[in-house]
C-alpha cells in the first residue's frame, strides 16, 4: 500500500506566484525566451553592507543555534524601530523572528487560530493567506472587494461579515496584489469597527516602505488605543532590502502570542538562520541609502508600466499606490481568441501569454479575483520594455 497523505494535504495547492515563476524557469532551462514578471522579488542584489554583515558574522564564529524566537540584538533592532518610527511602543519580548514573512504569518495563525474558527480575508488577497488560514482548520471567508471601490474593504462589509466565530481580519496595505494603499482615515475607520468586535487583526505590512508619490503607509495597531493589544503585524526584509533569499521576517504581537510563536518555532525549526540574521540587523540599523535608490527605480519603472499599459488594447489598471505589481485588467479578452487560443479566464490568458508570447503573468485567480493578471514590475527596464511589446503584439494577434 502507498503511504496514505493526512486529511491536510488536501487542503492546499502550491503557491501560485511560485509555480509560475517556476514554469517560467523550466521554459528558460529549455532554452525558451521568457519575459518574466511572474514574481514579486527585487531583482536587486543585497546592498553590499548587508552583505559584509553576513561575512562578519560567519567571520566571528555566528554559526550556531540562536534562541528560536531570534536574537536579542535584532528583536531590539526591530523593537526601537516600531517605537521610534512607527510609533509603536514595542518591547523585544513582543517580537519573533522567522524565517521570513510567510513564515511570520503561518505561526501567528497557527498561534491563533482552529478548526471552528473564521478569518476574513478581503479579496484580491496574496495567495497564501487563504491556504496558510486553512492549514490552521479555520475557515478563510472571503469578501470581495471591486475595482470600482478601489479594491478596499469597508468597516460595513468587515461588520455583516462578523460571526461569533470570527477570529480574525487580515489585511495587507499596502498590497500584494494590487498595489493599494488604505488612506489613514480608511484604516481608522476599519480599527473603529474592529473595536466594536472582539475581532483580532493581522496586518502585513510588509511593503510598508515602497510606497509612491505623496502616498503613506499606515501601522495599522497605532491607530486606536488598545488595538495594539488585538494586533499582530507582519513585515520582514525580504522586499525593503532585496534579501528574499535570505529568510528573515518577524511578528510584532501581544506577549502571549508572541511567546507562543517562539514555541513553535523552538519545536519546528529551532530558530531562523543566525548568519542572515545578523545580516538583518544590519538592514535595519545601517545606512538605508539602498532603500533610497531601489525605492527611486521602482518609482521609474512604475511610471513606465503606468504608461504602457494604458497603450495596451483592452487593458486597465489601477496605478499602484506602493509594493511593485500592477493588477492588470484583462477581462475584455475573455471571450477572444488570442495566439490561437481561446481565452475563457485569467488562468487561460495567463497561460498562453506565457506559451504563446513568452511572457509570464500570475492569473487574478490565484488571488480571488477573476478578470486580472498580476505583473511584477520588480525586474529591469530592458525586461519591462520586451516583455509590454510582446505583450501588446500579443493582444494585437
Ligand atoms: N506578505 C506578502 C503580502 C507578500 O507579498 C510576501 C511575498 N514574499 C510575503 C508576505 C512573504 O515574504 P517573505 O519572502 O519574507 O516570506
Ligand atoms: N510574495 C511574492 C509574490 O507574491 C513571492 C512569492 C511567494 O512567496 O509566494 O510573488
Amino acid at each position: 500500500m502507498p503511504l496514505a497523505l493526512a486529511e491536510r494535504s488536501t487542503l492546499i495547492a502550491p503557491s501560485a506566484t511560485l509555480a509560475m515563476a517556476a514554469e517560467a524557469k523550466r521554459l528558460k532551462g529549455q532554452g525558451i525566451k521568457v519575459l518574466d514578471f511572474a514574481l514579486g522579488e527585487p531583482d536587486f542584489d543585497t546592498p553590499a553592507n548587508i552583505q559584509r554583515a553576513a561575512i562578519r558574522a560567519m567571520e566571528s564564529g555566528q554559526t550556531h543555534y540562536t534562541p528560536p524566537a531570534g536574537i536579542p540584538e535584532l528583536r531590539s533592532a526591530v523593537a526601537e524601530q516600531y517605537s521610534k518610527s512607527q510609533g509603536l511602543p514595542t518591547e523585544a519580548a513582543q517580537v519573533v523572528i522567522s524565517n521570513g514573512a510567510k513564515h511570520s504569518i503561518h505561526n501567528a495563525l497557527m498561534a491563533v487560530c482552529g478548526p471552528g474558527d473564521e478569518v476574513i480575508i478581503p479579496a484580491p488577497y496574496w495567495v497564501s493567506y487563504s491556504d496558510l488560514v486553512k492549514l490552521t482548520g479555520a475557515t478563510p471567508i472571503v469578501l470581495e472587494t471591486t475595482e470600482a471601490s478601489g479594491f478596499k474593504l469597508t468597516p460595513t462589509q468587515f461588520l455583516a461579515a462578523v460571526t461569533p466565530r470570527t477570529k480574525l481580519l487580515m489585511i495587507n496595505s499596502p498590497s500584494n496584489p494590487t498595489g493599494v494603499v488604505y488612506s489613514r482615515g480608511e484604516l481608522e475607520a476599519l480599527a473603529d469597527a474592529v473595536l466594536t468586535t472582539d475581532v483580532g487583526v493581522l496586518s502585513d505590512e510588509i511593503y510598508e516602505q515602497l510606497t509612491y508619490g505623496d502616498v503613506q503607509p499606515t501601522c495599522f495597531a497605532t491607530l486606536r488605543p488598545g488595538l495594539a493589544d488585538r494586533t499582530i503585524t507582519i513585515s520582514g526584509v525580504s522586499k525593503t532590502y532585496a534579501m528574499t533569499g535570505w529568510r528573515i521576517g518577524w511578528s510584532v504581537a501581544p506577549v502571549s502570542v508572541s511567546k507562543f510563536m517562539g514555541d513553535l518555532q523552538s519545536q519546528e525549526t529551532s530558530n531562523p538562520c543566525s548568519i542572515s540574521q545578523w545580516a538583518a540587523v544590519e538592514a535595519i540599523a545601517g545606512p538605508q541609502d539602498a532603500v533610497v535608490t531601489m525605492k527611486a527605480e521602482f518609482a521609474r519603472r512604475r511610471e513606465y508600466v503606468l504608461q504602457r499599459i494604458e497603450g495596451l488594447p483592452d487593458v486597465h489598471c489601477l496605478p499602484p499606490g506602493g509594493a511593485f505589481y500592477a493588477f492588470m485588467n484583462v477581462s475584455a479578452h475573455f471571450g477572444r481568441t488570442l495566439g490561437g487560443k481561446a481565452i475563457t479566464d485569467s488562468t487561460s490568458f495567463c497561460l498562453t501569454a506565457l506559451a504563446q508570447a513568452g511572457v509570464a503573468l500570475v492569473m487574478g485567480s490565484a488571488f480571488g479575483a477573476e478578470g486580472f493578471a498580476r505583473l511584477s514590475f520588480a525586474t529591469d527596464m530592458k525586461t519591462l520594455e520586451q516583455g509590454f511589446d510582446a505583450l501588446d503584439r500579443f493582444l494585437r494577434d
